[in-house]
């Protein structure tokens, strides 16, 4: 009775709701067993999503499928391996030979994801460099488009060189930092202590 549900239920093993043994399942078959086009064995199909069809049972019987494809291409074998949910025939492979029938221990592929912090060096270069008739020397970044990489840069550059006198002059400084955004390229600058102008360098600046 069992077996012959599981040939209909693909969620018998365990998020089958209908428990109606005698009357059948109502759900809609969605998973047959397959078999296997390396082995010819019979086996639940587990890595079947969206356009890729799972044809074989194992890694190893991934390996032999594989092998007997032709031509051979990049594509054919990132397809082939992701039958068995792998990224690569190497990986195929290297499951097949050292972890799929030797498992003294648990062995699970890709089963956690860490985060980690990048950390790099960078270059920014300001667009000018005035010296105002005082003597002060500043620096001038015009900006059409005052993306989200862009502010990530400028703050981190306000951050590091405390020192140096940064302005913005903006070619429409009204202009919104996103889309349905209220803040403005200039409220983004007054916010982040940046002085900015609107398309022209203020008579301010150069005394
Ligand atoms: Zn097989």
């Amino acid at each position: 009775m069992l077996l012959a549900r599981w040939l209909v239920c693909s969620n018998i093993s365990n998020t089958c709701a209908t428990d109606k043994l005698d009357s059948g399942c109502i759900e809609m078959p969605t998973k047959r067993k397959r078999r296997c086009k390396a082995c010819g064995k019979l086996f639940d199909p587990t890595y079947d999503k969206g356009k890729v069809k799972q044809l074989v049972c194992c890694n190893a019987c991934c390996a032999k499928y594989y092998d007997k494809q032709k031509p051979k291409s990049r594509r054919l074998a990132r397809e082939v391996s992701q039958m068995v949910g792998k990224r690569s025939m190497g990986e195929v492979r290297f499951d097949a030979d050292h972890i799929e029938n030797k498992r003294a221990v648990q062995a699970d592929y890709e089963p956690d994801s860490f985060v980690y912090t990048v950390e790099e060096t960078r270059t920014y270069t300001p667009d000018w460099r005035l010296i105002s008739r005082s003597g002060h020397t500043f620096y001038i970044e015009y900006k059409g488009v005052l993306d989200l990489e862009t502010r990530k840069k400028m703050v981190r550059v306000r951050d590091q060189h405390p020192d140096l006198d940064i302005r913005f002059v903006f070619q429409k400084a009204s202009n919104k930092i996103r889309k349905n955004s209220k803040t403005t390229y200039g409220m983004w600058a007054d916010k982040n202590g940046f002085d900015w102008a609107d398309n022209t360098i203020p008579a301010r600046w150069l005394k």
